[in-house]
């Protein structure tokens, strides 16, 4: 793909939308009611992107009613469902057809290189056409009942209603259309909230959407601060639903201000994810999985392989050989060619990742590579492996989200298991080996909602996807994904 090097100096427009107008309420672009506003800022550069407008409690109030006038209004339900299916598959197809632009601003928004870019976003595509797949599909049911053949008895499939999405940053793009795509099949209305930081690409998703044919108020959007206006939507009596991708001490605070009116919650949160290298794993495959497993995204993804346990007899052996291939990591602007690392996405996050990395090596672990920032501009960072890290050290028991593995050696799969499931968390987990035995052993004995055999992160839109433990509540994916926007109803009929 041939990028300009000089759009780096430009601000993300999303045409119609002036600069700072980024609500989206009931099909009108608009300021906040206070008219206050921050600044979206490339991660690699420092370049101000452009102005977000901070929703508040009362642009929260206008979203909300917006969405609720649609939905009972059925201005989406009551289109036939072929017509509804050709309106999200007329969205992918107009991602598709602005690949390029939106890969860039989300490259400029994010820090993530192009390839990453054109995966996520290619996702986003996916998400719609998948999701448009179950218009016609989502059905009740009937049967007998013991009450007898004068009844006719059946269930039907509605939508929960309104449905607040609330978005992290380090896939902003894909992860709005991982939410927006089934709240629509289910035949919700919606309230998107972007991350502070990835707000204005995600924006080019609501225009798209309206422009291939979703009805004014269907699909709302308020940019803003977390604490101000996500915590509004979670506390609002007139949101039916809340389907929430961040982090657990976030998600737990929803659990809290949601309990009001007991809103439907959809929970995918942080994790802190092991991977098991066995003594006859085939290194030639683990040394680049285990690698991308946790370098991926600058470590900023919610199922990064952060914790390695590797066999004692090939402990040295593994760590040396992904030092070597960690320090030759390329290092860059996502938008530079062959770029394999990008920034991470804030000061803030910079400060806490260094921090920890300073806190693993105080605590007793060998840095083995990286450990410290990298050029002088942007928010970069080495990627780091910490080696024979105490098992109670923080890094090992908290989610970092930066380019940091902690990696123990083991000589006891047991002891290893254990320690894979000694954690809060249980979102993925990765096993190398080439025991069948070993491999589904491991894989039945780990505790999390996706596990991999001898390969990194992969999902698919019909699996489920989501976290044991502290690591979320419920699955996104497949039927259970549509049905988490959805209530049933059961229905008894007298016939005589
Ligand atoms: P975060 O701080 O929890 O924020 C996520 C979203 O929630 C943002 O839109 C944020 O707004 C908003 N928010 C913050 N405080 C809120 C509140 N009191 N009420 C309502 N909304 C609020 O997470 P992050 O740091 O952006 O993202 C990283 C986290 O996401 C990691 O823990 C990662 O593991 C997790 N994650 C999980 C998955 C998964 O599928 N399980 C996928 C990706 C990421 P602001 O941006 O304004 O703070
Ligand atoms: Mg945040």
């Amino acid at each position: 793909m041939q990028v300009s090097k000089g759009q780096s100096q430009d601000q993300i427009r999303v045409s119609p939308v002036a600069n700072g107008e980024t609500l989206l309420i009931d099909g009108q672009w608009t300021a906040s009611h206070s008219s206050d506003s921050f600044s979206s800022i490339n991660p690699a550069t420092g370049d101000d992107l452009g102005q977000v407008s901070a929703g508040d409690a009362t642009d929260v109030d206008a979203a909300v009613l917006s969405a609720r006038t649609a939905f009972d209004e059925r201005r989406w339900l009551s289109m036939p469902y072929p017509e509804r299916a050709k309106i999200l598959n007329s969205i992918a197809d107009r991602i598709e057809a602005e690949m390029d632009e939106l890969v860039v601003n989300e490259v400029r928004e994010n820090g993530m290189p192009v390839p990453i870019a054109q995966r996520t976003i290619g996702g986003g595509v996916q998400a719609f056409r998948y999701y448009a797949g179950w218009l016609g599909k989502i059905h009740g049911q009937t049967g007998e009942i013991a009450a007898g053949d004068a009844f006719h008895a059946f269930t039907l499939k509605e939508p929960m209603g309104v449905a607040a999405l609330i978005v992290p940053w380090n896939g902003p793009f894909m992860l709005a259309c991982h939410k927006v795509a089934p709240a629509l099949a289910a035949g919700c209305t919606a309230i998107l909230k972007p991350a502070e930081d990835t707000s204005l690409n995600t924006l080019h998703l609501a225009r798209i959407a309206l422009e291939a044919g979703v009805p004014a108020g269907v699909l709302n959007v308020v940019t803003g601060l977390g604490s101000i206006a996500g915590q509004a939507l979670a506390e609002h009596p007139d949101v039916d639903k809340i389907s929430f991708t961040g982090s657990t001490a976030v998600g737990r605070r929803l659990v809290q201000a949601s309990a009001g009116n007991l809103k439907r919650l959809s929970l995918e949160l942080g994790g802190k994810s092991p991977v098991i290298v066995l003594d006859d794993a085939d290194l030639e495959m683990a040394i680049p999985g285990v690698l991308r497993g946790i370098m991926i995204n600058s470590g900023q993804a919610c199922v990064a392989g952060s914790r390695l346990y590797a066999h004692s007899k090939i402990y040295d052996k593994l760590v040396q050989a992904l030092s070597d291939a960690a320090s030759k990591m390329v290092i860059g602007n996502g938008l530079d060619e062959g770029v394999q690392m990008g920034p991470v996405i804030s000061q803030k996050q910079f400060d806490r990742i260094i921090g920890y990395i300073e806190s693993g090596v105080s605590e007793g672990a060998e840095l083995a590579t990286g450990g410290e920032r990298h050029g002088d501009t942007g928010f970069f960072i080495k990627p780091t492996i910490l080696s024979r890290v105490p098992t109670s050290a923080r890094v090992v028991r908290e989610e970092i989200f930066g380019p940091v593995l902690s990696a123990m050696p083991f000589d006891d799969l047991d002891w290893a298991i254990r320690e894979a499931n000694n954690t809060r968390y249980g979102l993925a987990g990765a096993v190398y080996t080439t025991s069948l035995e070993k491999a589904h052993t491991v894989a039945r004995a780990v505790k999390a909602g996706t596990f991999w055999i001898n390969t990194p992160s992969l999902t698919d839109f019909w699996m489920p996807f989501g976290g044991y433990k502290e690591s979320g509540w419920g699955r996104e994916g497949g039927a259970m994904g549509v049905d988490a926007y959805m209530e049933t109803k059961s229905v008894i009929a007298r016939l005589y």
